[in-house]
């Protein structure tokens, strides 16, 4: 009991002190760590994910590191995991990589950047491309490491509480877009507003914002956006495979022996697939209740709009590449060049398939 006491200790501060203990001995130890979320507590999808995030580690190690959640204001505000993370507040942190652009504007690229991957794509690019590499680079610095640790899929543009006809309609909305989305609206006449999840809702009740971002259909509706706003748009051009990180502090990590440090990683992987398994499997329901039980009309942006959006995130994008560092630079240009590569591929396998389900063939049981 004693030495789980220490490790506790040693895991609290999680200092460069941990570093220096042998991994052997750490692995005799019990060691109980802090996973702090920018998740409102009982968020469908993210929420309910991160607790079997937790509990898987705890399962795979055999109680030898078991993980306490903490939901979005419980230990750290929502968008503060990242500094929680670095400083060792926890040892873990989970939510989504842009919320950091004040630290740098790489951490975009790891989320979703407009008009980039989507989320096969994405992992791709993290697992056998250079983005593994380079998000171990860019968050080297703050003595975080990362992995993906799910991802929402293709997200909705979001909620409105009028039409959107043209780019004319978006002049002077208050809208709840976070990082480069709030960038390229504002472009377009926007005013950006960056919010937490669990502090949407009353904003646009309040009239505080005209129109919001957050996910899909499956954490939106129990969100209850709905209730606000009549129209629901698609072409979620803006995080189009949004993914989710799993932060944790260097010093913690290297504390690990070996077997542990695989059991982290191998649960942030499977938490990157059972995550975007559970949208994939409740959004269609989800999407049939707002239209069938809640009257939500739900549209895709006029092509010019979406032309638009196109053109003003190719500018943010080379504003974050003129601004950027060595690092973000690299990124930006390995991204693009994944981006070229993979293009032709998605375009001839999933894209060219799903617009042959388009057609309008007959597909189900005869009687
Ligand atoms: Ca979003």
């Amino acid at each position: 009991m004693k030495r789980r006491g220490l490790f506790k200790k040693i895991g609290a501060t999680a200092g460069a002190a941990a570093a220096g203990f042998a991994a052997p001995a750490i692995g005799q130890g019990l060691m109980e760590w802090r996973m702090v979320t920018s998740w409102p507590k009982g968020l469908p999808g993210l929420g309910a994910g991160v607790e079997r995030l937790a509990a898987r580690i705890g399962e795979m190690s055999g109680g030898r590191l078991t993980v306490k959640v903490y939901a979005a204001g419980e230990l750290v505000p929502a968008f503060e995991c990242f500094g929680a993370v670095a400083s060792g507040t926890a040892q873990l942190g989970h939510d989504a990589s842009y919320y950091h652009l004040g630290k740098s504007e790489g951490t975009a690229f790891y989320t979703a950047f407009p008009f980039g991957f989507t989320a096969p794509e994405i992992e791709a690019w993290v697992k056998y491309g250079e983005g593994q590499k380079l998000w171990d680079e860019l968050y080297a610095p703050f003595g975080i490491r990362a992995f993906l640790a799910g991802n929402t899929g293709t997200q909705m543009l979001g909620w409105f509480k009028k039409e959107v006809r043209s780019v004319d309609d978006l002049q002077g909305l208050k809208f709840r877009a976070p990082g480069n989305q709030g960038k390229i609206l504002q472009k377009l006449g926007v005013t950006p507003v960056a919010l937490p999840g669990g502090e949407i809702f009353p904003a646009l009740q309040s009239g505080a914002i005209d129109a919001a971002e957050w996910i899909g259909p499956y954490n939106d509706l129990a969100l209850g956006f709905y209730q606000v706003c009549r129209y629901y748009y698609s072409h979620g051009y803006h995080e189009p495979g949004a993914a989710l990180q799993l932060m944790i502090n260097e010093a913690a990590w290297r504390s690990l022996p070996a077997d542990l440090q695989a059991i982290v990683k191998a649960a942030a992987e499977a938490a990157n697939g059972d995550i975007w398994a559970e949208y994939n499997a409740r959004s269609g329901p989800a999407l049939r209740t707002l239209v069938e039980k809640h009257g939500v009309i739900v549209k895709g942006l006029p092509e010019d709009v979406l032309m638009a959006c196109g053109e003003k995130s190719n500018e943010v994008l080379n504003e974050v590449y003129e601004a950027g560092d060595a690092t973000v630079k690299k990124i930006v240009v390995d991204f693009l060049k994944f981006r070229a590569e993979v293009i032709p591929w998605t375009r001839i396998a999933d894209q060219a398939y799903v617009n042959a389900r388009r057609l309008p063939f007959k597909f189900g049981l005869k009687s």
